[in-house]
């Protein structure tokens, strides 16, 4: 494995705009459940309806190409509370995350515990990993992570077969 600084080619090189990469892989998942407990009080609300997000995750060396994960999520309202809300996904990704917890985890352990400067961290994403992160997203994690003291990024990568 290079070490930082050691750029090895790759046809890739040079790519500046996401719309000079390969088409992602789409990868249908769903998180929908008829009933769930309310976050607020508890209660065991129906399902009202669905919605989607995309996740941009891993990719696939062999292909090349990214994996974008189109996730259906089921939307719940309490009766009691009279609020909406979606099912847990946090699981898989951060309430409003463009990305998986694992890019998450993996982005944020490439710069913390193996040093790699912010630019350098995201190169080694696109090129080992096929995951477009710009570097700015990942010093905003590496930042927010540090604020909140996350311990749990060995945890999460251990199973996942990452690293
Ligand atoms: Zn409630």
């Amino acid at each position: 494995m290079a070490g930082p600084g050691e750029y090895l080619p790759d046809v890739t090189e040079g790519t500046t705009c996401v719309e000079d990469l390969p088409e992602p892989k789409i990868i249908p998942r769903t998180f929908s459940h008829r009933r769930r407990p309310c976050p607020r009080c508890g209660h065991s609300s129906y399902r009202d309806g669905t919605s989607q997000r995309s996740l941009h995750d891993l990719g696939d060396l062999v292909s090349g190409r990214p994996h974008e994960i189109h996730l259906t999520y089921s939307l719940h309202y309490c009766s009691k509370c009279r609020k909406y809300f979606n099912a847990d996904m946090s699981a898989l990704a951060p309430p409003g995350s463009h990305y998986t917890n694992r890019v998450i985890d993996l982005a944020v352990r490439v710069v913390v515990e193996d040093g790699l400067p912010y630019r350098a961290a995201s190169w080694h994403l696109w090129r080992d990993h096929r995951v477009f992160v710009p570097f700015a997203t990942i010093q905003n994690w590496v930042e927010a992570g540090g604020k909140k003291g996350r311990e749990s990024h060995r945890g999460r990568l251990s199973g996942l077969g990452v690293g």
